[in-house]
């Protein structure tokens, strides 16, 4: 059985005092969900927030996970955040958000050397793919998809493989409103994702690897996505914002 896990993508918002604010208002309805172990609670704030955020859980189930992070360890890499100032106070790390890709020029080879920096620095990876509308409207999800899991997974262990969280977020849902149904997005986690795992690593590690869906998730839809029997929670960005409403996608994964 595959624990679901939902991450908050808090992306640029919030100042460190409405971060705090935001842990204050999470915190007493989250840490038991967290603790029952049916559901895995990551908080993704900006990094400048992130060590008051990881001070406000401490002791508790839920975690803490950076939006980003460089591949090197240290060194002459103007305003970039390495993986050993991370793991003193994350648990996960979001690697190769859509918006990273597109914005700031990432690559799947930039991905690849992410991950493994994440793995040998003790961090847990959330490895974000999907495609834009005019690579589904041209029917190359499936291609778009399994070439971006294959170069994410390039020469990683089946060991490590395991550890590594995949969101699947098609970008056209992302930000936008207009979320992926529940059946289509577990066909491409199911068949495109799980099946290039499956390629890769068999398929024991293609089953056991967890996959969420991410892309206007929200505490209506989610429980059409959580009902699927490949989507393992979600990657959640505008409504992790608001507190009653990431409660209730939390919860809503518990069932
Ligand atoms: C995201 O930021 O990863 C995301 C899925 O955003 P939203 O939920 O706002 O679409």
């Amino acid at each position: 059985m595959r624990t679901p896990i939902v991450a908050g993508n808090w992306k640029m918002n919030k100042t460190i005092a409405e971060a705090r604010e935001l842990v204050n208002a999470l915190k007493n309805d989250l840490a038991p969900l967290a603790a029952t172990d049916q559901v895995e609670i990551v908080l993704c704030p900006p990094f400048v927030a992130l060590p008051q955020v990881a001070e406000l859980v401490k002791g508790t189930p839920i975690k803490v996970g950076a939006q980003n992070m460089h591949w090197e360890a240290k060194g002459a890499f103007t305003g970039e955040v390495s993986p050993t100032m991370l793991n003193e106070i994350c648990d996960y790390v979001i690697i190769g958000h859509s918006e990273r890709r597109q914005y700031f020029g990432e690559t799947d080879e930039g991905v690849n050397k992410k991950i493994k920096a994440a793995l040998a620095h003790h961090l847990k990876p959330i490895v974000c793919v999907g495609e834009n509308l005019a690579q589904n409207e041209a029917g190359q999800t499936q291609q778009v998809v399994g070439a971006q899991v294959r170069g994410a997974f390039k020469d990683i262990s089946r060991d490590d493989a395991r550890g590594i969280v995949i969101a699947y977020e098609p970008i056209w849902a992302i930000g936008t409103g207009k979320a992926a149904s529940g059946a289509g997005a577990n066909s491409v986690i199911g068949l495109t994702i799980r099946g290039a795992l499956a390629d890769l690593y068999g398929e024991a590690t293609a089953q056991a690897v967890r996959v969420q869906y991410g892309g206007s998730a929200n505490a209506k839809n989610v429980t059409e996505f959580f009902a699927q029997p490949d989507i393992d929670g979600a990657l959640v960005g505008g409504a992790s914002l608001v507190a009653a409403d990431f409660i209730a996608i939390c919860k809503a994964a518990l069932k």
